[in-house]
């Protein structure tokens, strides 16, 4: 339920994640001109108004329409955590399903929001916390816009990452709708090269993707070699590493959009010369880069963070090899970010 909603409300719409089509659709069943629907955009995504009665150039009667049969969908996060470094963990409610998080990561020149498309997640990782904890739905696009608009930071926002709880492409519609609002100049009109959606490979929703969308692509690899890559992913099984990157391989990524890999560093697991050596192999061929990302152990995790020497010799094998790879910087980890362990608590 949105902050200024009754419990009336909970079976209306919320405007908010609604794509200039679908206010355009809503207007004409409601009988408003087209161009209301351009004003109800505005509205939500210019504005960010959080009411119905703030849209005054909406005649009195649309807004009594509206407000019969819509909600704006503004939720406040009910729990903030502040990390010694500045970065901070949002709690957001969803509905009856549960909580998701939302992680605001400051940095000199700029400021990353990581955001969650699902409540839990059905891909299972093993290294993952949210991916224990099952699934328990979707989030709406609305759901999803609501994470950026409702923090305190959003003017100060640079980045937008869907690397948050759930896979985005196991909820495709809505982030497609999500980009759409960030990128349309109906919408924030922010450049695609703002924002990084991530998958674990969901080969026919990852092509969807790519053809229909114009931002970033990162996908989780992790191990390089199959066996041991479906040891800590399932995902494996259905759609194994090979055959994913085959079919990025039938695109071009030497143009603005940037396509990279995330491969999380586990202590003698996958951090050695020979898995370096594989991860080459497998991306012969791609034009991409590579993010090392230091684990970070939680409670009941068999895995442990690899140590910084052989983060930084796989790092230079890499880079020897052709390719760009960066290691990204551990932040809020006095927080647990990025993990799921407070919406994890938190579950209902
Ligand atoms: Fe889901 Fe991502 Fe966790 Fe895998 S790592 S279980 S895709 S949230």
């Amino acid at each position: 339920m949105g902050l200024l909603d009754t419990p009336a409300d909970i079976m209306k719409t919320d405007l908010l994640g609604m794509t200039l089509p679908q206010l355009q659709q809503l207007a004409s069943d409601e009988g408003f001109p087209r161009f209301a629907a351009k004003q109800m955009c505005d509205w939500l995504y210019k504005h960010r108004t959080d009411q119905i009665d703030r849209m005054t150039n909406l005649s009195l009667a649309q807004r009594q329409r509206l407000g019969e049969i819509a909600t704006i969908g503004r939720q406040t996060p009910v729990n903030c955590q502040v990390s010694k470094d500045g970065t901070k963990k949002y709690l957001f409610p969803i509905g009856d399903n549960g909580f998701v998080e939302t992680v605001y990561i400051p940095d000199d020149d700029r400021a990353t929001l990581c955001i969650s498309c699902q409540v839990g997640c059905k891909m299972g990782c093993r290294f993952c916390v949210t991916g224990q904890q099952g699934f328990h739905g979707n989030l709406t696009a609305g759901q999803i816009v609501n994470q950026i608009f409702s923090i305190p930071e959003f003017d100060s926002l640079t980045n937008i990452v869907f690397m948050g709880m759930g896979e985005p492409m196991d909820n495709l519609d809505a982030i497609l709708d999500v980009c759409a609002i960030l990128t349309q100049p109906w919408g924030l009109g922010w450049s695609p090269k703002r924002i990084t959606v991530s998958t674990v490979g969901l080969i026919p929703q990852m092509k969807r993707y790519i053809d229909e969308c114009q931002c970033h692509l990162a996908v989780s690899l992790h191990n390089a070699f199959d066996r041991e890559r479906l040891d800590i992913m399932p995902v494996q099984k259905a759609y194994p590493i090979r055959s994913v990157l085959d079919t990025l391989r039938q695109y071009d990524w030497s143009g603005q959009r940037r396509l990279s890999f995330e491969y999380t560093m586990f202590r003698g697991l996958n951090d050695d010369i020979a898995h370096a050596a594989q991860l080459v192999e497998a991306l012969q061929g791609l034009d991409c880069r590579v993010n090392l990302i230091r684990f970070h152990t939680s409670p009941g995790s068999p895995y442990q963070t690899a140590s910084p020497s052989s983060i930084e010799q796989f790092q230079r094998f890499l880079n020897n090899h052709g390719i760009t790879c960066t290691l990204r910087a551990s932040r809020g980890q006095d927080i647990d970010a990025a993990c799921g362990l407070l919406a994890g608590q938190n579950l209902r």
